[in-house]
């Protein structure tokens, strides 16, 4: 951190700054290595700012003490569970459609015939005692919220693609992020009913796609269906199942559950929900979740037809009363042990998004430290440039008037654009004296300040003022102090005045 940054941080200018380090700096811009020194600084301006030297081994320590990742199950614990599936494909192929005639084929459905919710996520149960859970957030927005939060909760796409409008945009872009996620695709080819339906065609653009369909020499399922005519469904289920059994979806009944958030709303009679799929252990009444920064105890759980559950077990959905917070979707749920740990666990986390927004801002920082560095060193080397005008004393002249400080020529260049005051700069460096030296004590861009004044009468310095205004209140103060401003807006004129000044302050020729 710099004088700069801290001025910036502070929002106040470098004279503030400077009191506040009681006179101690070097320059404004280069890095404060002393902690303690900006610590006081600090303190002494009465804001309240932490200095973190280096969050990164606190960030390492509180990972440690986090609940997530847990170490994987023991293999010999597993058993099969319902796959988790997700409709995406492009808009108006027919996935709420699909999505609605799924809901209504579940045989909880038909025997008890009532009302279905949404809460994000349902189950259907087949003859067969065979379950598929779905998402029913149709699209890639969903898919990619959980993605971003690294829960991977989809075990398998169904890609819906129109038989009569075929592959477009949205079905590439979904192929693409399931194969991204690793998940393998299972074809509805919808909308088998309309005249305009060509299946062959529609897979022969799949292929084009890169999916490498069934029946022409791939290992991709595709089933005909008609989403509206709830033609072929059953078809579809059973070949989700089959794909389940082969891809071995399997999970630990047993231990503390894990599950990721799929969807949380708050209710004003019910308060916050949020619905949730369970990965892994058992989740009952009175359990104790974190979810990120948010944590409650299972109060009530139901399922998309409204009943009341007892428990939740792995790739099966719930909707969740009792949060304290509300947790986002995609949130991984952990079950803790007590109400204890998950305080421990949220406080931990909020201090890990601190530290982590300190590192962030740790790399701007730097970034703007460097900028600073780069700016200081172009000026330098302006200076250095200026440097050549610095008197080398040599000659015979040399003795004769050592003492004589009016050899010495201190001057204030103020202008009004950087490429003016370069400019200017450029040009004297033209002038080449041994005899006379010249100390350019401050040059900056904008009008003539009291600093200005204040510097010109600690340096007994001449201000050059190039095509900038003087504030008629500066302009008598310098009267009265005898500083002379010298207005100009043509750089030869400015240049030939500074030689002027020079050459009048060279020792008479004898
Ligand atoms: P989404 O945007 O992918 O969710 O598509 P929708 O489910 O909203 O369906 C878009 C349109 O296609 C609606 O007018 C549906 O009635 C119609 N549609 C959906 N499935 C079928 C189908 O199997 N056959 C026919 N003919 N139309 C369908």
């Amino acid at each position: 951190i710099t004088p700069r940054d801290l001025g910036q941080i502070l929002n106040r200018d470098m004279n503030y700054i400077s009191q506040l380090f009681l006179n101690n700096l070097k320059h404004p811009n280069e890095p404060i290595e002393d902690m303690k020194l900006l610590q006081q600084a600090i303190r002494r301006s009465g804001h309240r700012i932490e200095i973190q030297a280096n969050p990164t081994n606190k960030l390492k320590e509180l990972e440690d003490r986090d609940i997530y990742p847990r170490p994987p199950a023991d293999k010999s614990l597993l058993r099969p569970r319902p796959p988790v599936v997700t409709i995406m494909g492009h808009v108006d192929h027919g996935k709420t459609t699909l999505l609605d005639a799924l809901r209504h084929s579940s045989i909880v459905e038909k025997e008890f015939g009532g009302i279905t919710q949404h809460i994000g996520a349902f189950s259907i149960v087949l003859d067969s005692s065979a379950t598929v859970t779905f998402l029913d957030t149709p699209g890639h927005a969903a898919f990619s919220a959980m993605r971003a939060r690294g829960a991977n909760i989809t075990d398998i796409v169904v890609l819906v693609v129109a038989a009569d409008d075929g592959v477009m945009e949205q079905t590439v872009e979904s192929v693409r992020m399931a194969k991204q996620a690793k998940v393998p695709i299972l074809i509805a080819i919808n909308k088998i009913d309309s005249p305009k339906a060509d299946i062959e065609r529609t897979k022969r653009m799949l292929l084009e796609v890169g999916l490498q369909v069934e029946d022409m020499g791939g290992d991709i399922q595709t089933v005909p269906i008609s989403a509206l005519k709830k033609q072929n469904l059953n078809s579809l289920i059973e070949a989700l199942v089959l794909q389940a059994e082969l891809l071995e979806i399997k999970a630990d009944y047993t231990g503390l559950v894990e599950a990721v958030v799929v969807e949380s709303k708050i209710d004003i009679h019910r308060g916050k929900l949020c619905t949730i799929v369970v990965k892994r252990g058992t989740l009952r009444k009175g359990c104790v979740l974190v979810a990120g920064t948010a944590f409650g105890r299972v109060r009530l759980m139901r399922d998309a037809d409204n009943n009341i559950l007892n428990e939740v077990t792995p790739g099966y959905s719930a909707e969740i009363e009792g949060w304290k917070e509300l947790p986002s979707a995609g949130e991984i749920v952990l079950e803790v042990d007590s109400e204890k740990r998950a305080r421990e666990v949220v406080y931990l986390r909020e201090d890990k998004k601190k530290l982590e927004k300190a590192e962030e801002d740790k790399v701007i920082v730097i970034q703007k430290a460097e900028e600073h560095r780069k700016e200081y060193e172009e000026k330098l080397k302006l200076k250095r440039k200026l440097g050549r005008y610095k008197l080398k004393q040599q000659g015979p002249r040399k003795s004769e008037y050592e003492n004589d400080d009016k050899i010495n020529l201190s001057i204030i260049i103020k202008g009004d654009v950087d490429g003016s005051v370069e400019a200017i700069l450029d040009t004297l460096d033209t002038y080449d004296s041994n005899l006379c030296e010249m100390d350019l004590v401050h040059y900056g861009i904008g009008p003539i300040t009291k600093g200005d004044l204040d510097l010109a009468q600690t340096f007994k310095a001449v201000i050059y003022a190039f095509n900038v205004e003087c504030p008629n209140k500066i302009k008598e103060e310098a009267e009265q102090v005898g500083i002379s401003i010298k207005p100009f807006n043509v750089i030869y004129k400015l240049v030939d005045d500074v030689k002027e000044e020079l050459n009048s302050r060279l020792p008479p020729i004898e």
